[in-house]
Order: structure tokens, then C-alpha cells, then sequence
């Protein structure tokens, strides 16, 4: 799934084609709903394949580059912490490379929601862990990214 996440402009298609998709059936996108609960282990089963997702519930992937930034060890959500290792790499994990720089380098190539990653994140609302991130973006009240209201 790597070559997917170093492919961050097909995967922000594939994003826009979701919220349109998604988007068709706004009214019944709500919290506890049958909609939801099919949403649920599908989101788990798809995002935890290609992202490593960990069900946060505040989707931010088209903000950061189509990188989880819950797969930081330190779940920074707003750009690295002041460790990263000369190589890019994670002060925590060695071996890995830093969420953030991952983020930053795939940002700049999606021509769509690539800004964003200059945009600064709300806190995360751990609530909403477990839930649908598709069903909280279109909830009322759900605001968890800079393009939340489309
Ligand atoms: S930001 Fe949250 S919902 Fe999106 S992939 Fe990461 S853990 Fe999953």
C-alpha cells in the first residue's frame, strides 16, 4: 500500500469521489445510524489497509498529504515535533520515516487539497474515536477540517 501513499494524487481523487458519492446521501449519514454502522467496519477494513488508520473518527488525510498523522507516535496532528532525525526519520521509531515529513513531500503533489497542510488543525476530539470520520464530516456539528463544510 506504500506505492498508493506515494501516489497521494490518486488517492485525493478517489477522496473527491467519495465525498460526492457520500455526499448523495447526506440526510442519512448520522451518528448511530444503519448507515453508520455499515461505514464503520468498512472505513476500518479500507483506511486501515491503505493508511493505517486508526479510527479517529476527525479525518484529516486530505490535509496532511494523504498521511495519518495518528500513525506519529506522538499522534501530532499539526506538523512534527522538534525531533525529527537528520534523515527524516521518527526521534521515537528510528526506523520509520517521520509521519510529518511523509505529509509534507506528498502534500506538494496534490494539486486539490495540497495547501491545507498550512492549514492549523482543531484539537481531537477523542469522542469520537471508533466512529464514522465519513459520518462526522457530513453530521451537523462535526468539524474537524478546514473543508468541512463541503
Ligand atoms: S486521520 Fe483519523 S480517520 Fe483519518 S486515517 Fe488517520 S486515524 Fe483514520
Amino acid at each position: 500500500m506504500r506505492f498508493l501513499q506515494n501516489h497521494p494524487q490518486v488517492l485525493e481523487s478517489i477522496y473527491l469521489l467519495s465525498l460526492k458519492i457520500l455526499g448523495l446521501f447526506r440526510s442519512r449519514l448520522k451518528p448511530g445510524s444503519r448507515f453508520e454502522r455499515f461505514l464503520i467496519p468498512a472505513e476500518r477494513l479500507t483506511k486501515g489497509a491503505v493508511f493505517d488508520c486508526r479510527m479517529c473518527g476527525q479525518c484529516v488525510l486530505h490535509s496532511t498529504g494523504m498521511t495519518c498523522p495518528m500513525t506519529c507516535p506522538k499522534n501530532l496532528r499539526n506538523g512534527p515535533c522538534g525531533g525529527v532525525r537528520p534523515n527524516g526519520h521518527c526521534e521515537v521509531v528510528p526506523d520509520m520515516p517521520c509521519v510529518w515529513v511523509q505529509a509534507w513531500e506528498r502534500s506538494g503533489k496534490m494539486p486539490r487539497f495540497g495547501s491545507e497542510i498550512l492549514h492549523v488543525l482543531p484539537p481531537l476530539s477523542y469522542d469520537r474515536e471508533g466512529s464514522s470520520a465519513w459520518v462526522n464530516h457530513f453530521s451537523e456539528g462535526a468539524k474537524a477540517g478546514p473543508h468541512w463544510k463541503q
